[in-house]
């Protein structure tokens, strides 16, 4: 295994590749359902949780795509949740402040991850470029300030003006590391997100957790540390 072309920037995704999302949001959803006021009515935590699951890839996708507002995406997500459950929606704005606050308390690492970013920082530049909101992705970056303060270059979607998959975003990023498209390499979790939009680029892609993908520049991976190897030794 190894990669197509040699690497001479490296750009990671934020939630889900070094940071563990889905940890932070089952955590924070679990908080406020077993909080005292019942936000979720009687509804199980399972059901809530899977409903959520349900509903938050569809309300990014049109945010991506630019048929959601920000405040359509924040708050709207909420909405249609209490919807599916039944529940009035007049508070959908309040659990979704309440969502984000409650998120920030579980931010941690994705195991391996921290040691393969700061190893690799130590021998090629890095960078991060993520989606998501710019306040709550700059406050997670505030919460891990060595992962700014290694980087080159922070990308956050929204700064830009569009998201990944966007090539446009993977032209700015590519622009901000002051690198040809073909010697970058994407670091992400998300097959429609980052590989997609890494291949879409010209950039290589390592797609963490990811399966077989059928093209030259993309190799999946599971283990920081081959990873880290395969970039620092190249095999
Ligand atoms: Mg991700």
């Amino acid at each position: 295994m190894s990669f197509s072309r040699p690497i001479h920037f490296v750009y990671f995704d934020l939630d889900d590749t070094l940071l563990d999302h889905t940890h932070a949001e089952k955590a924070a959803l679990q908080a406020m359902h077993a909080s005292t006021d019942q936000p979720f009515g009687e509804h199980s935590f399972d059901t809530v949780h899977d409903a959520y699951r349900a509903i938050n890839p569809g309300v990014w996708q049109k945010y991506a795509a630019g048929d959601y507002t920000k405040r359509e995406a924040k708050v709207g997500r909420f909405s249609q949740l209490l919807e599916r459950l039944d529940l009035a929606t007049d508070t959908d704005e309040v659990l979704a402040n309440r969502y984000l606050e409650t998120y920030a308390h579980y931010w941690q690492p994705i195991s391996g991850a921290f040691d393969a970013f700061k190893a690799i920082a130590d021998h090629v530049p890095v960078g991060i470029l993520t989606n998501g909101f710019v306040e709550v992705q700059q406050a997670k970056l505030r919460q891990f300030p060595w992962l700014s303060s290694a980087s080159k270059a922070v990308v956050i979607s929204e700064e830009v003006g569009v998201l990944k998959p966007d090539p446009r975003l993977f032209a700015e990023a590519a622009k901000r590391a002051g690198m040809q498209p073909a010697h970058i390499l994407y670091v992400g979790d998300s097959l429609t997100s980052d590989v997609h939009g890494g291949v879409g680029a010209g950039w290589q892609v390592a797609w963490y957790g990811g399966r077989y993908f059928d093209h030259p520049d993309v190799l999946s991976f599971s283990s920081w540390a081959n990873l880290t190897d395969l970039i620092l030794t190249g095999s």
